[in-house]
């Protein structure tokens, strides 16, 4: 059967006009570079995720950098064992172990762990600028969603960027994927025109500007905010209603949620 051109027209609009909905632990705690502050792991490491998997944080949030053969590795720094990542390969960046003993990890390495015995965690993919050459962030960009696609893992990553060009051409590349933007410069109403799925902003972007809590709840929009380690803030944070708090402390954010959500039954 054939469908008419226009009802084709329609479905695809519709398809893309909204980022998927992810299905995962609902307790807005996103652990910020894998789990590792309690057991002392290293940051980014296989061990830091499965440890944020563990503990059922609804997401983990690891880093994304590219090395000069376009190998993309888990890395916070520009610089991995003193050596410039963007500027060495891949062969001779994973001489050199994580503290823990494990390799650097690729990112496929990272979406593969982060896809076994997981169903409560996402996997919060951060793109970081090129240090070298700004079109080479954006380069990684398309080779992430191309990993992501290889591993047919679309429906458990959230891609945030402090570039907004990288954000943009990931959303032009996928547009149901979920995208959050980092820097803080934008508004609500700049993020909702260019199809970004929400703002991951610093947590005193949105004490400067409180109006934009409730802006980008009215829009629809994700609400996240990084790096959250007092339960001071984070109860601030949870009285607006955030939808996520990326933090150092995930087994402090995910008590504080737990005492809410009692008290909200009854328990
Ligand atoms: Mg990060």
């Amino acid at each position: 059967m054939r469908l008419p051109g226009f009802i084709v027209l329609i479905w695809a609009l519709a398809s893309c006009a909204s980022p998927r909905s992810l299905n995962f632990a609902d307790n807005k705690t996103v652990a910020h570079r894998g789990a590792w502050k309690k057991d002392t792991l290293p940051q980014n490491s296989i061990a830091s995720l499965r440890k944020a998997i563990a503990l059922k944080a609804a997401g983990s949030e690891f880093d994304v950098r590219m090395t000069k053969d376009e190998v993309l590795v888990i890395n916070h720094d520009p610089l991995y064992a003193e050596d410039t990542i963007e500027l060495k390969t891949y062969a001779e960046l994973s001489q050199h172990k994580l503290k823990n003993g494990e390799k650097l990890p690729t990112l496929e390495d990272y979406l593969r762990a982060g896809s076994k015995h997981n169903t409560s965690t996402r996997l919060v993919v951060e793109v970081k600028p090129s240090i070298v050459d700004k079109t080479q962030g954006v380069r990684a960009a398309e080779k992430a969603v191309a990993v992501v696609r290889g591993l047919k893992v679309e429906n458990r990553v959230v891609y945030i960027s402090f570039d907004y060009a990288i954000l943009k051409r990931i959303h032009a590349m996928d547009p149901k994927a979920i995208t959050q933007y980092l820097t803080g410069d934008k508004t609500p109403a700049e993020l909702k025109a260019d199809g970004i799925s929400g703002a991951d902003y610093h947590l005193s972007v949105y004490r400067k500007n409180p109006g934009w809590i409730g802006q980008l709840k009215k829009d629809g929009m994700i609400l996240n905010a990084w790096t959250v380690n007092t339960a001071e803030d984070m109860d601030w944070l949870l009285d607006q209603g955030f939808d996520f708090i990326t933090t150092d402390q995930p087994e402090l954010l995910l008590e504080r949620v737990k005492i809410r959500q009692s008290a909200a039954s009854g328990k």
